[in-house]
């Protein structure tokens, strides 16, 4: 992220609409650049005002209803806590399947296969991959 960024992602990232990998660049770079941290600073005291005008304010009916009517449909946009926790499940699918892959190559080299075995596992592969594909088409 450059300084030239800050100003178009920084609502975005007091409002945590940021992914978790522009959040961390975000993070990052105020960490480093003390202009940006300032601008950070005084752009979230806006923000905590502008929050608590807002929730000090009773919506108007009215005006309440628009807006749940213009809404596409409620929790349709993806809450970055729900991103995080798919990107997890995403890990921890990649985790699981080098786990299976370590504990098949483990058992192979314990128990090296007969050919007799080897050629039936490359047989069953193969009409396996056979099946996937015609299922697929
Ligand atoms: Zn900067």
């Amino acid at each position: 992220m450059t300084c030239n960024e800050v100003p178009r992602v920084i609502d975005a990232y007091l409002d945590g609409e940021l992914s978790v990998a522009a959040t961390l660049q975000a993070h990052e770079h105020f960490a480093l650049y003390e202009n940006c941290r300032r601008i950070l600073e005084s752009e979230a005291a806006l923000h905590g005002l502008l929050v608590q005008a807002a929730r000090a304010e009773p919506v108007p009916a009215e005006l309440r209803s628009q807006v749940l009517r213009s809404l596409p449909t409620v929790g349709a946009r993806t809450h970055p806590a729900r991103r995080l926790i798919a990107r997890f499940g995403l890990v921890s699918g990649f985790v699981g399947l080098a786990v299976v892959g370590w504990l098949a190559t483990e058992r192979l080299a314990l128990h090296p296969m007969t050919p007799l075995a080897a050629e039936l596992a490359s047989k069953h592969l193969l009409y396996g991959e056979g099946a996937a594909a015609r299922s697929s088409w």
